[in-house]
């Protein structure tokens, strides 16, 4: 691990540390999921100037509009993807700066990210090469069509709210499958889909706030 890895102060690993006992004081459970958090150098994933806040409850600025989701939203969504379970293929829709895939990348055998803005693309995929990250493919693409090359998956997350479910992703859910992500648009709940061989159950959980997921990838 090289120096900006290893961090110091705000950045170091104790800081990391801490950040994982208070997900576990709030509830996170899944100790294999708060390992790869408590693995993964978030502050590497946001700018220089805010490296010193990467471990607070805060979603924080990557650009383009865009956030960063806080720790607990990230803990609390994969840790509903995973259901103690390990995952075999995972897709996200909203790669951002790349965290939630790197995370994800320590819970899943090979994970799939689609991104709509391409210069996100280049700044995650530079992110996790800098992690040697490489079970983790990512694609410039407008994710309410999903990954069809690529399905079925064991577990769907997106990272933008959507009013209902795209279809495609429905389709792409494996039978056993979980797909969870933020539904609504002023008023948004975290929702969990499972495939079930003869249907979908969908369960409503705790209110959000994520930015919405937007039609098209501009090139
Ligand atoms: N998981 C990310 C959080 C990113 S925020 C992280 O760890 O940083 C949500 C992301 O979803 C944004 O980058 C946004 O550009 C992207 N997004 C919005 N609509 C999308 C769509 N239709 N397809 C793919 N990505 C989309």
């Amino acid at each position: 691990m090289d120096n900006r890895h290893a961090g110091i102060g705000m950045t170091s690993q104790r800081t990391r540390l801490r950040m994982v006992e208070r997900l576990r004081d709030q509830g996170v459970r899944d100790e294999i999921l708060l390992a790869a958090m408590s693995e993964i150098p978030r502050h590497i994933f946001v700018d220089e100037a805010l490296a010193h806040r990467a471990y607070e409850e805060l979603a924080l600025p990557i650009g383009f509009g865009q956030t960063i989701s806080s720790p607990r939203i990230v803990a609390r969504m994969l840790e509903m993807a995973r259901s103690g379970r390990t995952i075999g293929r995972a897709l996200e829709v909203g790669t951002g700066c790349g965290y939630q895939a790197a995370v994800l990348s320590r819970l899943a055998t090979e994970v799939w990210s689609v991104e709509r803005i391409s210069q996100l693309v280049m700044k995650a995929r530079l992110n996790l090469r800098e992690l040697r990250i490489q079970n983790v493919r990512l694609k410039h693409a407008d994710g309410h069509l999903g990954m069809k090359e690529s399905a079925p998956f064991d577990a769907i997350i997106l990272a933008a709210a959507a009013t209902h479910v795209p279809e495609a992703l429905l389709e792409q859910l494996a039978v056993g499958g979980r797909l969870v992500m933020p539904m609504g648009t002023r008023d948004q709940f975290l929702t969990l889909i499972e495939r079930t061989e003869q249907s979908y159950t969908q369960t409503t959980l705790d209110p959000v706030r994520f930015v919405p997921m937007v039609l098209g990838a501009p090139s």
